[in-house]
């Protein structure tokens, strides 16, 4: 009588994916509010990361205004 079902995994085991920002095992649940990363800490880092880029193409383009020594062979 026991027919033996298709395998699922442990109820105990919350799905966890590897953060973005530090590869860390990150809660993918509604719980995680931070998903995927695996915490606050690791999303202002990534959203830190593409925002201070944007802030440093024109900061490159005024530095190289102010530096003539950068000329293209
Ligand atoms: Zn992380």
């Amino acid at each position: 009588m026991t027919t033996p079902a298709a395998p699922q995994p442990p109820a105990s085991t919350p799905p966890t994916v590897a953060c973005p920002t530090c590869g860390g095992p990150a809660l993918f649940a509604p719980s995680n509010r931070w998903r995927p990363f695996c915490s606050e800490r690791c999303k202002r880092i990534d959203l830190g990361a593409w925002a201070a880029e944007e802030f440093r193409v024109p900061s490159r383009e005024s530095e190289a205004d102010s530096a003539p020594d950068s000329q293209d062979a």
